[in-house]
């Protein structure tokens, strides 16, 4: 049997139409396959390889503590200093009521660990989510996907979750004094890059202060520095209760996060004990990337040259095919007319050695999620593929 088989059959699949490109190595922007064929990567993994592939420095603090210990002891028994190191990190980077750290081993986790927080600080188990978001694909997370297509054949999922539409205001009227939380992205990723409106965050936390209920913010997608600041909330100005990460924290290892107030955070501690038990969360070999990763963001200042790749990109993104370009810093969605021809695109500029992709509920427009150390002439080399694609496919 050849590679291809193999993949096929001993490897669980999630579609029929798997990319099956076979990859062999990554350096910073580039992924190269068996054959050495370079590709610049405009999608970093969805959203996890914000540092580029390869980075020297993530590397070796892996190696440095692989070489002193790796698993020891499940989750928040042992005091282990790259966890400890890690939180300590987050808490110095976050407002003074977000310091203090659950770390899991994905996204998911993360998002059913703050539901957990939510009902069991507040009591409550209505839980208020927006259509096209996306949170993961556990049942719990699962639970907060709208579209009935995924989720219908696991049901029974969570009961009493509800949808609003994000950016509505008048939607905020379903949040009351029996909603245990309200769960949104900042930058909406799956529903194809959408900003929230500042009135809208602001509204959201007002109400959500009125009526008791926990304000979670999902920044899975949109954290470690996306947008031009480490977290995308910053740019608003309003803070949630509890906040959502992972991917990009762990600089490419697994990784998820649900952060809150020391006192919040205790209540897992108690009634019962053991609220969220895991054997890996905070793997120490992961947590000494993750700190590595943070510290590197730092060292490259990549945050500040955010907003001018962004500009270069809608700059040289023009094109009659391209109907508008959502999102924010290097979370951009191309909007184009069709899935056909959103995959043609996607195929070609495959062909021609950039990789993209569409979104969960966005299949009409174009990921551009690169690393966030691109360089200008990556991007350009990016932005005139994507042009000669949009010729050929649109026929101008
Ligand atoms: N929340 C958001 C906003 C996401 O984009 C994702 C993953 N795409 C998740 C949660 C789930 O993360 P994971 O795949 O690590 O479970």
């Amino acid at each position: 049997m050849d590679i291809r088989q193999l993949f096929r059959l001993n490897q669980a699949q999630t579609t029929h139409f798997p990319l099956m490109l076979q990859m062999d190595r990554a350096e910073k922007c580039s992924i190269y396959d068996n054959s050495g064929k370079s590709y610049l990567d405009l999608i970093s993994g969805i959203s996890v390889s914000h540092l580029g592939h390869g980075n020297e420095n993530v590397k070796n603090a892996i190696i440095d503590q692989v070489n002193k210990h790796m698993h020891l002891m499940v989750y928040g028994e042992y005091i282990q200093a790259p966890q400890l190191k890690l939180s300590t990190k987050l808490a110095s980077l976050l407002p003074p009521t977000l310091n203090c750290s659950y770390l899991v081993n994905s996204g998911a986790e993360a998002t059913d660990g703050a539901l957990k927080l939510a009902k069991r600080i507040t009591g409550r188990s209505k839980i208020i989510a927006n259509k096209n978001a996306y949170h993961g694909s556990t049942h719990a997370a699962l639970s907060l996907n709208s579209d009935e297509y995924y989720k219908n054949a696991f049901r029974p999922l969570l009961p009493d979750v509800h949808f609003i539409h994000f950016n509505n205001l008048e939607d905020l009227d379903q949040i009351d004094s029996n909603t245990a939380c309200v769960v949104t992205e900042v930058i909406q990723g799956e529903a194809g890059y959408i900003a929230a409106q500042h009135e809208f965050l602001v509204e959201l936390r007002k109400r959500c202060t009125e009526t008791g209920t926990l304000l979670i913010f999902d920044e899975i997608q949109s954290g470690m520095g996306k947008t031009g600041k480490l977290f995308a909330f910053e740019h608003y100005g309003v803070v949630p209760d509890i906040l959502l990460l992972g991917k990009a924290l762990g600089a490419g290892m697994p990784i998820g996060a649900f952060i809150s107030s020391t006192e919040n955070m205790h209540q897992l501690a108690d009634a019962p004990i053991l609220g969220h038990i895991t054997t890996f969360g905070g793997h120490p070999v992961i947590a000494a990337a993750a700190l590595a990763g943070i510290e590197e963001l730092e060292r490259l200042d990549i945050l500040n040259q955010v907003a001018e790749k962004e500009q270069l990109f809608r700059k040289r993104l023009i094109h009659p095919a391209i109907q508008a370009i959502s999102g924010k810093g290097l979370m951009l969605g191309l909007q184009l007319d069709s899935f056909e021809n959103t995959l043609k695109v996607l195929q070609m500029a495959m062909q021609k050695g950039v990789l993209s992709d569409w979104f969960l509920f966005a299949s009409n427009k174009i990921r551009i999620a690169p690393p966030l150390i691109i360089t200008e002439d990556e991007i350009e080399f990016a932005c005139k593929t994507l042009l000669e694609c949009l010729n050929e496919v649109y026929g101008n």
